[in-house]
């Protein structure tokens, strides 16, 4: 039996066992998911230690994602975000690469939804972790990318890393807004009130808004955007292609997405708990 992990703390109300497990049931892979909760201190032996056991790939979620970067090769993605979410053991030492499927999960979320990314202007809101892999998603799917975030520098100091982005305040939403095809929330704020980062006055229908909060599935972001008759993508969609892009990297085979997609709507569904 094969097995795969996820490394964070804490982990207990994690979406990717059922979402991982459903994909090994319909590929016939006989592997398990698992969670474990390293302290910080052990988390470089935690990798090497699986390495050496033979584990086959780890996710890597909150708070060590950044942790990470310093103690294993990176690819190029990676390197560039400065977060790791997937480590795979490869060559015949099995030594542990980090990868960034946040970022590629986003694109392929707006990518499933037939968004047009190359040459579009793309409003981002947020310039935290999750913020900081979408960026670079966008800018190398070739969008424009102008980020908004509550704390101007933070926007400003990730428009730095980013080819060809802009960092501003929020308070600037209106007019970034008026140029965008694409709008992007990866701030967290929804996920607690019924709060939206963007005024409903500003949503139209010519924008298509992801929100990557989860929980709820409906924000009132997307509940607004929709009723002001834009294309709205919820945040399950790039949860469920970082977990695709995770097991296509590790197994080499094409993941089936309507399987993983079915089980995490499920789980999302069942649940009124805090996942992750
Ligand atoms: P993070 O690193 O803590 O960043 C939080 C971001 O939200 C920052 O830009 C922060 O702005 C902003 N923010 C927080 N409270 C705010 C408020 N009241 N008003 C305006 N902006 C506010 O968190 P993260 O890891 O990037 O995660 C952000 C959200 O994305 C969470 O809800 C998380 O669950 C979700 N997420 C979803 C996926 C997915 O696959 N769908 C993946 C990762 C994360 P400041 O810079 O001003 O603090």
């Amino acid at each position: 039996m094969d097995v795969y992990g996820l490394l964070g703390n804490p982990v207990g109300h994690s979406l990717s066992p059922p979402m991982h497990e459903a994909a090994y049931r319909e590929l016939g892979i006989d592997a398990r998911y698992v969670t474990f909760e390293p302290e910080v201190e052990s988390l470089e032996a935690a990798i090497r230690g699986a390495g050496a056991l033979g584990i086959k790939g780890l996710n890597v979620t909150i708070p060590f994602k950044q942790d990470v970067v310093t103690m294993i090769e990176l690819d190029d993605l990676a390197d560039r975000i400065g977060a790791v979410n997937t480590i795979g053991f490869e060559g015949e030492n099995r030594t542990p690469v980090g990868y960034n499927t946040d970022a590629v999960g986003a694109r392929r979320a707006l990518e499933h939804h037939d968004v047009a990314l190359d040459g579009a202007r793309a409003v981002l809101i947020g310039a935290g972790g999750a913020g900081r892999a979408i960026a670079f998603a966008l800018a190398d799917a070739g969008a424009t990318v102008t980020i908004a975030n509550r704390t101007e520098e933070h926007a400003t100091e990730l428009a730095q890393a980013v080819p060809g982005a802009t960092g501003h305040s929020l308070g600037e939403l209106e007019s970034l807004l008026a140029n965008a095809e694409v709008l992007v929330n990866a701030t967290s704020v929804g996920m607690e009130g019924d709060r939206s980062p963007v005024a409903a006055d500003l949503l139209d229908r010519r924008l298509t808004v992801m929100d990557i909060v989860y929980q709820p599935l409906e924000t009132r972001l997307l509940r607004e955007a929709n009723e002001a008759g834009a294309e709205t993508i919820d945040g399950a969609w790039m949860l469920l292609y970082q977990g695709v892009e995770a097991l296509e990297q590790w197994t080499g085979q094409e993941a089936p997405v309507d399987a993983m997609n079915e089980s995490l709507r499920g789980e999302l569904s069942d649940s009124s708990g805090a996942f992750k």
